[in-house]
């Protein structure tokens, strides 16, 4: 634990994580209480608000942080060489990772085949689920946002990368006095906006059990998905689970040890505000401010590479997602007694790290972008409401890993660049 943090874990009880994860098991206990004594939809409204109000605040101060931040981080960069030489380091470690999680993913449903034999009555209707259908090219060329103030408006924050990015290369090619103005003012609004960022932190333990009472109370008082839970599709989940301790108990910790050369259990240990945040959230965009505030102040990552890393992860990188959308569209196959060949598991492979790129980090985002690849591949979109009652389930961890991914994104590349890290 950092000094800092230890002086004030001591002025106030007991460290952030710790309360959070409280929260956590409170949240757990509250739900399945509260449902004893009072159907789920009478009670939710008095709890969920707080929970609201946390995620709101977050998400809130997202895009003044992304701004700001990733404008600094490539002004501070200084030349188009060492940008260069970040960004494509950063989207190799962002593919290489992805494609091992999908690969994992598809390695373990194929092994354990929980599908095999589902009864697919319980399969809910899916009238909730939008359809993700949008082209790669399409995809490319969203990313060049035509009315900025639209894309800072509807939170898309690819387009928001971009031109930030754009706008920081060439803050460099302005007349000096210029380029000092605009440093000077986009360092005074992330300083302030990272104070906000620690003021909304605090509030995180009452957030999190809001959440947490609540999601628990919707599945306790769903007996459907209880029951369901009994046959393949707790299965299903194990297996989900199962991927994701593999990419990131394993895969992800070695990459930390040997390209990063840093201890990987004490980098998670710094990190566990952020990692917790994002799974009891189910939102890697709402613990990015927490994920840049902890991997400077507590990893020693430099602003520039957390700046450019970690939003730029927040959006593309979802290692867990793609694992879980791997899994879960060979599961529909093998509920649907549909054999697949090596040639179209492959392109499930490849669809699903283009929709795991496209996913927004919002909840339930990878289910809806599963159409992709379901469409891929031919298979039916009705079986996305088999793996509906335990969204909640794989929403949580595999969040959880596509955060972690990029956590370790920063610590590799920063330590690529020659940085001293405090880990
Ligand atoms: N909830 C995930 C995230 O925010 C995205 C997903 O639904 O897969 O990272």
């Amino acid at each position: 634990m950092e000094e800092a943090e230890k002086k004030e874990a001591q002025k106030k009880g007991l460290a952030l994580h710790w309360q959070i994860l409280i929260g956590i098991g409170l949240g757990i206990v509250a739900g399945i209480l509260l449902c004893k004594i009072a159907p789920y939809e009478e009670w939710s409204p008095y709890i969920k608000w707080a929970g609201d109000i946390f995620l709101r605040g977050l998400r809130m101060i997202v895009i003044p942080v992304v701004f700001t931040s990733i404008a600094l981080g490539v002004a501070g960069m200084g030349n188009t060489a060492a940008l260069g030489r970040i960004a494509g380091k950063t989207l190799l470690y962002y593919l290489v990772t992805t494609a091992i999680a999908a690969a994992i993913g598809l390695t373990l449903v194929n092994l354990v085949k929980p599908g095999v034999g589902a009864n697919l009555n319980l399969a809910e209707k899916v009238s909730t689920v939008g359809k993700g259908e949008m082209s790669f090219i399409d995809q490319i060329v969203n990313i060049v946002p035509s009315n900025i103030f639209e894309s800072l408006a509807k939170g898309d924050l690819l387009p928001i990368i971009f031109f930030a990015i754009i706008f920081g290369f060439f803050m460099n090619k302005v007349e000096k006095r210029h380029a000092d103005t605009l440093t000077h003012l986009f360092q005074t609004i992330y300083e302030v906006v990272m104070k906000i960022t620690m003021f909304i932190i605090r509030l995180a333990p009452i957030g999190v059990f809001a959440i947490v009472a609540n999601t628990v109370g919707k599945q306790a008082g769903n007996p459907q998905a209880l029951l369901s839970m009994a046959g393949s599709l707790g299965v299903f989940v194990l297996v989900v689970w199962g991927g994701l301790l593999i990419q990131g108990g394993i895969v992800l910790p070695t990459l930390v040890r040997v390209i990063g050369k840093q201890n990987p259990w004490r980098h998670m240990a710094k990190m566990s505000t952020t990692l917790l945040t994002a799974f009891s959230t189910c939102s890697s965009g709402a613990a990015l401010p927490i994920n840049i505030r902890d991997s400077q102040e507590k990893c020693g990552i430099s602003n520039k590479i957390a700046s450019f890393v970690l939003p730029l992860g927040s959006t593309i990188n979802m290692n867990g997602t793609a694992l879980y959308e791997c899994v879960t569209a060979i599961f529909i196959a093998q509920a649907y007694g549909i054999d697949l060949t090596l040639a179209q598991q492959i392109m499930i492979i490849f669809t699903a790290l283009l929709a795991a790129i496209g996913t927004a980090g919002i909840p339930m985002a990878g289910m809806v972008m599963l159409t992709i690849v379901l469409s891929a591949v031919g298979l039916p979109l009705e079986g996305i409401g088999l793996v509906l009652a335990v969204e909640q389930l794989c929403d949580m961890p595999r969040t959880c890993i596509n955060t972690y991914g990029d956590c370790c994104g920063a610590v590799i590349i920063a330590h690529s660049e020659g940085e001293k890290l405090t880990i």
